[in-house]
């Protein structure tokens, strides 16, 4: 027997749709790229967002189409999104933090048509534009008076939407419809994209809303520091207009100094970020004898929250930490570390001990730990295995089919983090199966400096590995192992990489050993290489 109830998509024009309506006069206040604030409403956001949706089916913008934007946190940035989304088209968020060709290769693969960018980008879009194959318009972050001078025929994106009809259908396609694409290159091998659904970033939205998980409401004023081109900026650019909660925009400027000047100025009460950033932010406000008097709530997520980082919130600024933990698969929000009802009253350390750990799955995120053969281990908060997780906002492939099935027999998607669970279901993370460097919340691949590496003629085998930083959560170290009767400097060998990856991916420093460990199939041990220098120290830390 079928309920009897109303068919209502769940498309995210309607978050809009429901802020413009609910919380017309809240707001979104927005650095600029030029350092100026500027301050829009949801009521505002709608129209230009209409304006946008115009803007691209007059470009011949239809159904399933993708728009792609290189963009740091803004009100613009949020009227591109609503406004392509609304239509059915498919923003896709690009990390501008990659090296140009690898952008170029995503936005083919993407088969983006229109590309619409902050200034700041404009020498990447510029050095990259003979490549990208199917990018046929050009926008701009901009007005009239500060439309950089350009070789794409860009268009400045206010003269675009300029005194277009703010009427346009949005809707009316079924609710599994691709609204949002994001590569992620945490994986081994090229890039990949998750294509979240309408249905999916709205369930996203309903979980991350409530009080154990982001728990903010129209009151609220949200700062998100992640940036909208991480999954959705952590689903913030849905869920703060979902409940009418202010946002407050940092655009490209992320040290202590502008973040403090926001989180004050604002009167900022929650907010987002990698610990990298809350680093720079501390350090900020020790040095200058600063408090955060309106801050209630800091969530951290990306990496594992470091001790001191925790404590200096929780302790010196009485701010709640909640440590979150998720992959751009999972929309990204998987667990959150809300205190458990039974720990509230628990002394600090143990308060502390429980929020190091990444913290509980809300409803709708299923969560495992599998030994081996795919068994499941108890949930004893010891036995630790592979993270599996699965649900509706969580990836069941990847576009275009790369990667082939990404799932188990049961319908589990494998997160490649290593984790054990306990009787409560906290998850706490203890290593990483995936051969990637996370640096400052972004990705380093091991593998392509490693196939660098092993071209240059004085080095037989080569093997990169994240070490702890105490600014950048892990930086990457290059194990040589040279070739016969050779004796290749660090210098050459960082010589060899240069203009071939990104400056950032450049290893903090190269060691040398005579052999490095091989598994059973041949391939590089990095378990074994790990442990063999757990305890090595960056020159750079
Ligand atoms: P991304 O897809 O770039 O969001 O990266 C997701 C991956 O980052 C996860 O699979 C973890 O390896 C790592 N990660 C995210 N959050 C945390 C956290 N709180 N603690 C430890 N690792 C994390």
């Amino acid at each position: 027997m079928q309920g009897i109830m109303q068919d209502w998509p769940l498309t995210v024009d309607k978050i809009l749709e429901h802020a413009r309506l609910i919380n017309p006069t809240r707001e979104i206040v927005t650095r600029r790229v030029e350092g100026n604030i500027v301050r829009t409403t949801y009521a505002d956001l709608y129209d230009q967002s209409k304006q946008v949706s115009n803007a691209l089916k007059d470009t011949g913008i239809a159904l399933g189409d993708r728009i792609a934007t290189l963009g740091w946190n803004s009100a613009r940035h949020m009227a591109s999104w609503y406004g392509t989304m609304g239509i059915g088209a498919v923003l896709h968020t690009i990390n501008p933090r990659l090296h140009p060709d690898q952008i170029a290769w995503i936005a083919n693969h993407a088969e983006d048509k229109v590309l619409i960018f902050d200034k700041t980008f404009l020498p990447i879009v510029e050095a990259i534009k003979d490549k990208l194959e199917t990018v046929k318009t050009f926008v701009i972050y901009a007005d009239q008076d500060t439309m950089p001078v350009n070789s794409l025929g860009a268009v400045a994106f206010d003269m675009w939407i300029d005194g277009r009809s703010t009427t346009c259908e949005w809707g009316g396609f079924p609710e599994t419809t691709a609204c949002g694409l994001c590569y992620t290159s945490g994986t081994t091998g090229n890039p990949k994209g998750v294509l979240y659904s309408h249905r999916s970033n709205v369930l996203h939205t309903l979980v991350t809303m409530s009080k154990d998980a982001m728990g903010m409401g129209a009151d609220d004023v949200v700062l998100p520091v992640v940036p909208m081109f991480h999954a959705n900026a952590w689903g913030l650019a849905l869920s703060c207009p979902a409940t009418g909660a202010n946002m407050v925009m940092p655009g490209a400027q992320m040290d202590g100094a502008s973040i403090y000047e926001l989180l004050d100025g604002e009167k900022v009460t929650i907010t987002a970020a990698v610990p990298t950033v809350w680093l720079m932010l501390l350090q900020y406000l020790q040095e200058n004898n600063l408090k955060l008097p309106h801050l209630k709530k800091v969530i951290i997520g990306g990496s594992a929250i470091p001790e001191n980082i925790l404590r200096a919130f929780e302790i010196d600024y009485e701010v709640d930490v909640v440590h979150a933990w998720g992959m751009t698969e999972t929309s990204p929000l998987g667990t959150l570390g809300t205190l458990p009802p039974h720990l509230m009253n628990a002394d600090i350390d143990t308060r502390m001990g429980q929020k190091l750990k990444q913290g509980r799955p809300p409803y709708g995120v299923e969560l495992k730990v599998v030994n081996d053969e795919g068994e499941e281990l108890p949930r004893d908060g010891k036995s630790s295995g592979k993270l599996l997780v699965r649900g509706a906002a969580i990836a069941a492939g990847y576009f275009k089919g790369d990667g082939g099935n990404v799932l188990d027999d049961n319908g589990f998607f494998d997160t490649g983090d290593v984790a054990n669970i306990d009787e409560f279901g906290t998850m706490q993370i203890t290593d990483r199966a995936k051969d990637v460097i996370k640096s400052g919340g972004e990705w380093i691949s091991s593998i392509d400096i490693e196939n660098i590496a092993v071209g240059h003629e004085k080095v037989a085998n080569a093997a990169a590995i994240g070490i702890y930083h105490p600014k950048w959560d892990e930086r990457p170290l290059l194990v040589i192992q040279p070739a016969e009767g050779q004796t290749p400097t660090k210098e050459e060998i960082l010589a060899s990489l240069e203009g071939k990856i990104a400056k950032w991916w450049t290893p903090d420093d190269v060691a040398f050993v005579e052999e490095i460990p091989l598994g059973a199939t041949g391939k590089i041990n990095k378990l074994a290489l790990r442990e063999t220098f757990k305890d090595y120290k960056l020159p750079t830390a």
